[in-house]
């Protein structure tokens, strides 16, 4: 393995699973969006075209689940143009560095995801406090120390293009992680989302175990600026989108798309933010 690249000291193995786990999804016929036990990756590109991008790197210890996925997808030996990071939490990282290694490919961040990717800085600790069920009170587990990916990861280009992505654009969304992006693609206005917002209440177990699909703020449990989060919500909510894949959950199209997101941007007090939880502000509420 590259010597200069290394997962954060606390990378482990989360055992924790969907029933969405190991189901691919073809959203539309260039993208597609497969979960890693309870986190998503989505693959941009026709295939047959062998110009695709892959966007996020699901859970540690999933590379060998997410090349197997691609090679299926586009092919034996068929390898991505590229990585596109929506954020660098641990279970959209994890199985990065085995997958930079393996197809030497580049990866790109929001410049203030960097610290994080570099081993410089980590992320604040997960909240085992908030407001939700057992997966808050077992996120003390999830690993929160900087990912080092060397010279392979490269900041997103600052005039709102995607590399290798050229319909779409890079929209910053943060609150949920200070370099957090979200992609659009305003022909047919397809979102890819992040944990922008997601699709499943991530902090219940039992719903992210039955995947109850239902619109929602960002997971609680890592997410540090709330005033933050629901500006990148209005955001996104005024791009009108059809269809959205995101960070967590099944994708989400049409009208049931358009009305929960309304209904997000509306009620983000008091569907989004916790009513306690260390990173909550007394004045948002
Ligand atoms: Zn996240
Ligand atoms: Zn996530």
């Amino acid at each position: 393995m590259d010597k200069e690249m290394n997962y954060g000291s606390d990378y482990k193995y989360i055992p924790t699973t969907s029933i969405g786990s190991g189901v691919g999804i073809e959203v539309l016929p260039d993208l597609y969006s497969h979960t890693i036990q309870i986190v998503n990756i989505c693959l941009v590109g026709k295939p047959g075209e062998n110009d695709f991008v892959l966007v996020d790197a699901g859970m540690p210890n999933s590379s060998d689940e997410i090349i197997s996925v691609i090679e299926e997808r586009f092919g034996e030996i068929s390898r991505p143009k590229a990585i596109i990071l929506t954020h660098g939490h641990f279970d959209h990282v994890g199985a990065i560095i085995e997958l930079v290694d393996h197809w030497e490919i580049p990866v790109y961040a929001h410049e203030l995801e960097m610290p994080f990717l570099t081993g410089q800085m980590a992320y604040p600790e997960p909240d085992p406090t908030v407001e939700g069920g057992m997966v808050s009170k077992m996120s003390p587990m999830f690993p929160n120390e900087p990912i080092n990916l060397g010279n392979h990861i490269k900041t997103l280009p600052s005039d709102g293009s995607v590399p290798h992505m050229p319909d779409f654009r890079w929209i910053h969304t943060p609150g949920h992680a200070p370099g957090h992006v979200s992609l659009f693609r305003k022909s047919d206005r397809a979102l890819i989302a992040g944990d922008a917002f997601i699709t499943v209440k991530q902090e219940y177990l039992y719903k992210v175990l039955t995947q109850e699909h239902e619109i929602s703020g960002p997971p609680r449990y890592l997410t540090t600026d709330w005033a933050a989060a629901k500006n990148s919500v209005i955001k996104l909510a005024e791009l009108k989108p059809a269809v959205a894949i995101t960070g967590h959950g099944t994708p989400m199209t049409g009208e049931l798309l358009t009305n929960s997101l309304e209904k997000l941007v509306t009620e983000f007090d008091t569907i989004a933010i916790p009513d306690y939880g260390k990173y909550v502000d007394e004045n948002l509420h």
